[in-house]
């Protein structure tokens, strides 16, 4: 017997195979439905073995009981993470060369970088014109490289959908895989998929940006030490409250042995030696977190910074109710600093990715620069125009633009500090 089967966590284990491409996307409908009850972005997807088999199907879980959860947990980065929390446990399941994940909608930058780093293969029902990669839907994907290009023209397919509606078209990109081979979508499903994403994207969008004003955002700093929102802040990192940028958005060199502390750990865990630290809108440190990426690709420490803010609100809130909305503001009013800058790797397309699905609409007129990098992997002028090829979500209506930090200070102590940090720490590891 093959334990794959029989080791799920969370997720909808469905015993049974698919052998048409409309039963899949059929099942990825039936999940964006449910994301919609849940009040979230209506999208699902389902992940297939290569003879058809479904080992998970799930739904996005951005927001939660009104509020946002995970910014990341779009449903292909969660197959993703799933699928590595299985082999990490030590499932036996097939390389993602032989794994199809079913989209209702074509994926975002985030999860397109995440499915190309790892190597799965897609299948995708609705095109997004807005955020989708495949945005122009003539699969040239102007936002990849020529060779994550090359890639996802064999391994993003977009099969035909029948009929004679506006939903029909031909199919382009990949060949679907073998075991949905002459299968079609229906176009009935196709409008299901669009339509219940359609019908709630704006609400959704409100619900990620329902938050206090900059104005009613009060300093952290200021509060006791046992209080339970610094509590639960160092609980997830001791050093909290450490650092004050000397302006909000402008961190200078005090910054620097922290963000090298854990881009050593970043090495450990199977990283480059990155890291990212998150600043308020006060110019407090909050967070300054390594990846993970020896347990998945997808967990880059700008994936796990982003998400462990949101979660961090999100369980107090459940806690302490809207004060933590007065000291724990939303992401857009604080700054985001990474060690090494974003170069056009599937990892970075992933992270500018997660990046706009943290802010979700234009970023606020006085805070523009809350994507900052202190060592660039590509020259400015390259990595401005790769981002401006990016989806119209992140290159014109978010304007996802990564600066490098203005002090220079703090460039030259990283820049000279981080091969040392990361010879010790590929020492020590060894
Ligand atoms: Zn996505």
């Amino acid at each position: 017997m093959d334990i794959r089967h029989g080791s799920f966590q969370g997720g909808t284990p469905l015993s049974q195979n698919y052998e048409t491409v409309e039963d899949a996307v059929n099942e990825a409908a039936n999940q964006a439905v449910h994301a919609c009850c849940q009040g979230t972005f209506s999208v699902g997807g389902v992940m297939l073995d290569n003879t058809g088999y479904v080992l998970n199907a799930l739904h996005n879980n951005v927001v939660e009981a009104g509020m946002t959860f995970d910014p990341t947990a779009h449903g292909e980065r969660q197959l993703i993470d799933w699928y590595y929390d299985q082999l990490s446990q030590g499932a036996l399941l097939p390389p993602p060369e032989a794994i199809t994940i079913v989209t209702s909608l074509d994926p975002c930058c985030m999860c397109s970088g995440a499915i190309l780093g790892s190597g799965f293969n897609v299948v995708s029902a609705a095109f997004d014109t807005f955020s989708g990669i495949n945005y122009t839907t003539q699969a040239d994907f102007p936002s990849l490289t020529p060779a994550l290009r090359a890639m996802a023209q064999t391994t993003f397919s977009y099969p035909e959908v029948n009929g004679d509606s506006c939903f029909a078209r031909p199919a382009t990109s990949a060949p679907v895989a073998d075991f949905f081979s002459q299968t079609v979508i229906d176009q009935n499903t196709q409008a299901l998929c669009l339509s219940v994403f359609e019908a709630t994207l704006g609400t959704v969008q409100d619900t990620v940006n329902h938050d206090l004003p900059l104005d009613e955002l009060l300093d952290p700093a200021t509060l006791a030490l046992d209080d339970p929102i610094v509590v639960a802040l160092k609980a997830v990192y001791p050093q909290a409250l450490s650092y004050k940028a000397p302006s909000p958005g402008t961190p200078d060199v005090g910054l620097a042995s922290l963000l090298l502390d854990a881009a050593a750990r970043d090495v450990e865990q199977g990283g480059k030696g990155s890291s990212v630290a998150f600043l308020d809108a006060f110019g407090n440190l909050m967070l300054c977190l390594p990846g993970n990426q020896a347990h998945s690709p997808a967990h880059t420490p700008f994936m796990l910074t982003t998400r462990t803010w949101a979660q961090l609100r999100h369980q107090l809130f459940q806690q302490e109710g809207e004060r933590t909305l007065q000291y724990l503001g939303h992401p857009k009013f604080g700054t985001f600093v990474l060690t090494l800058g974003h170069d056009t790797s599937a990892a970075s397309l992933m992270d500018l990715g997660a990046y706009g699905s943290t802010m979700e609409e234009a970023l606020p007129a006085d805070n523009p620069y809350s994507l900052q990098y202190v060592v660039p992997s590509i020259p400015q002028s390259e990595l401005t125009a790769w981002c401006q090829t990016l989806p119209p979500l992140y290159s014109q209506s978010i304007g996802v633009y990564p600066q490098q930090v203005t002090d220079q200070a703090l460039i030259d102590a990283v820049t000279e500090g981080l091969p040392q940090a990361i010879s010790r720490s590929e020492a020590s590891y060894a």
